[in-house]
């Protein structure tokens, strides 16, 4: 175990995130403004502001990572709500919870370790759930997608946010020669690890584009499912209600 985190049994892909994400941890926060040009803390401001989170609420963050989300949940819900920050990874977490914690929001945010397939919460207790730039990483999305409607409430909403398909060709042919010879070139230089942000480029690209995660969402049993494209369809916002 790492920092007394519970360990949980992992297939191959998921081993294969699992070291990808212990060995960027460290880095993570400083290679997510140089790699998006700090153009995600824009794509994180738009899913807090469409979350229309309020005081006294109870949200999971899962895949929560170094805690960019969770920390703007923990001030909009207050002292008598409650921020789950979940994920898979003991490194991930344990670099969230000492960001957090430097940052004094320590009364109402709760660390987890979970796997996103299945959630150790109880039925109808979330109003929201956000997983942003972790889905890709899931190895059953469809099961993941289940699990996080059976825990939240009804009426509560599910934000995915997550890289998605370029709208138009040209960008995507830019975007394509970036992630696939800048991104591992900048992960080696400024991470000392070109073979994680390889890996990033892939998942991206396998990742469902936007109409498939939509039906995705309705198949798992979500209704109102919707998406807004961002940065030309680079990223993606979806919302899934559960009824
Ligand atoms: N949400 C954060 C953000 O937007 O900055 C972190 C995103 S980071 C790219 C992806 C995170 O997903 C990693 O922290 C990783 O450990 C986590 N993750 C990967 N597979 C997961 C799973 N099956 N369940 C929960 N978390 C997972």
């Amino acid at each position: 175990t790492h920092f007394g985190f519970q360990q949980v049994p992992v297939n191959e892909k998921a081993s294969k995130v699992a070291d990808v994400f212990h060995s960027v941890a460290s880095k993570y926060d400083i290679m997510n403004d140089l790699m998006s040009g700090g153009v995600h803390r824009l794509w994180k401001r738009f899913t807090i502001d469409l979350s229309a989170v309020r005081k006294g609420q109870r949200v999971l963050d899962i895949a929560g990572g170094t805690g960019d989300l969770t920390k703007q949940f923990s001030k909009l819900v207050g002292s008598e709500g409650q921020v789950i920050l979940a994920d898979i990874n003991s490194s991930m977490l344990e670099v969230g919870r000492e960001r957090l914690t430097n940052l004094g929001l320590t009364n109402n945010i709760e660390y987890v370790q979970a796997n996103a397939e299945c959630l150790p919460f109880e039925d109808n207790s979330f109003d929201l759930i956000t997983i942003a730039f972790g889905l890709r990483n899931v190895t059953d999305k469809d099961k993941a997608l289940r699990s996080m409607l059976r825990v939240l409430k009804p009426g509560g909403r599910l934000l995915v946010l997550e890289f998605s398909k370029p709208t138009n060709p040209l960008l995507e042919k830019m975007y394509d020669t970036y992630s696939f010879s800048l991104l591992p070139k900048m992960g080696q230089l400024v991470a000392g690890d070109a073979e994680s942000y390889q890996y990033l480029a892939e998942s991206i690209r396998m990742h469902p584009d936007q109409e498939t995660l939509k039906d995705m969402m309705k198949d798992a049993g979500f209704v109102r499912c919707d998406y807004h494209n961002m940065t030309g369809g680079i990223v993606a916002l979806h919302k899934g209600i559960k009824p």
